[in-house]
């Protein structure tokens, strides 16, 4: 493949080209591995930058809904919309939650959007690559924004998070005491709560619900990328479209402030750091299945179960012996 051909492709906005390097990203073939890794080191001197939303829910909340209906309005804004998945579950289903092609169907014909369903995975490090190799090629495509769904499932938001400038959380309207199933720390990750449906008979039980919601974020820990007022619960309609241009202008005006605070430039440092860390972890991981490790863990494996070396001791030796 002509990894320079596929960069100028990409950075001129051709979507096949932008399609054919996330299928790069997603091949764990070594040969592909280092391409794909050539590929992100040239696009990146680029320094194109969209704003990253990561969006978790859970099923049936209306996240498709959601973003078909959000999308569309920024398309219509003239903005060029990516939308990704980190769906850890699809390896169990079969399937992927972007891989129903009923999904944002007005969307997908957009010219100003691009839809890519998760590949399936077997393990959430995985997907977090992946997905986040994705978001960098959006990224040097030009998308203005790039949405990033999870289903709220074990870790992955936290991946999502870490891959995003903003967290919004998608809630359905509910009795009072459903307020306790979001987990903390779910909600400590979120910039803007919606909650979603505030429609037809349901709208009285979505404003309670975001009242409950706006107290409870009123109750955490401030954060430094925080300006006055924010994390925000909002009420929204996917489904009628109320609401969306409001969420938007408050992303908008969250995302300058973080700009013009330095909290922006902080945050994407901090992030290309905890992924930097992530990929040295996961090197360090594979490499017991190379090599001698293998065979030094089987060693040490015999002496720790004899005790005839503690758990720690062994490590310690086998570590020693390995570097
Ligand atoms: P997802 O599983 O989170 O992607 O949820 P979907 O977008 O597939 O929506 C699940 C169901 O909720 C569908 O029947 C939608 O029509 C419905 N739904 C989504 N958004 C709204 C909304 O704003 N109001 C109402 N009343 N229903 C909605």
């Amino acid at each position: 493949m002509d990894i320079a051909d596929l960069r100028d492709r990409i950075l001129k906005q051709d979507r096949r080209a932008l399609a054919r390097a996330i299928t790069l990203v997603e091949s764990a073939r070594p040969d592909h591995r280092a391409q794909a890794t050539a590929l992100l080191d040239e696009l990146s001197k680029a320094g194109k930058q969209s704003l990253r939303i990561g969006l978790s829910g859970t099923p049936g909340v209306g996240k498709s809904t959601f973003i078909e209906s959000f999308g569309m309005m920024l398309t219509a804004q003239g903005l060029r919309v990516a939308v990704l998945a980190v769906d850890p579950s699809s390896a169990r289903s079969g399937g992927s939650i972007l891989g129903d092609k009923t999904r944002m169907e007005r969307l997908s014909r957009d010219r100003n959007a691009f839809i890519r369903p998760s590949p399936s995975q077997t393990h959430l490090g995985g997907v977090a690559r992946r997905t986040r190799e994705a978001v960098a090629l959006c990224e040097a495509a030009g998308f203005d924004v790039v949405l990033i769904e999870t289903v709220g499932v074990g870790q992955s938001e936290t991946v999502v998070a870490e891959m995003s400038d903003l967290f919004l959380l998608l809630l359905a309207p509910a009795g009072g005491d459903e307020l306790q199933g979001v987990k903390r720390g779910i909600m400590e990750m979120a910039d803007v709560i919606l909650v979603n449906k505030a429609d037809g008979d349901l709208k009285a039980t979505a404003m309670r619900t975001c009242a409950d919601y706006a107290g409870a974020l009123r109750l955490l820990r401030k954060r430094p990328q925080d300006p006055e007022g924010f994390p925000k619960a909002m009420t929204v309609s996917a489904l009628e479209k109320n609401g969306l241009a409001t969420a938007w202008g408050e992303m908008k005006a969250l995302t300058t402030w973080r700009k013009e605070e330095g909290h922006w430039t902080y945050r994407r440092a901090a992030q290309a750091q905890f992924w930097f860390h992530e990929e040295v972890k996961q090197g360090m991981l594979a490499r017991l299945g190379q090599g001698e490790a293998p065979r030094q863990l089987a060693h040490f494996d015999a002496k720790v179960a004899t005790g005839e070396l503690s758990p720690g001791q062994a490590a310690k030796e086998m570590l020693d012996h390995l570097s």
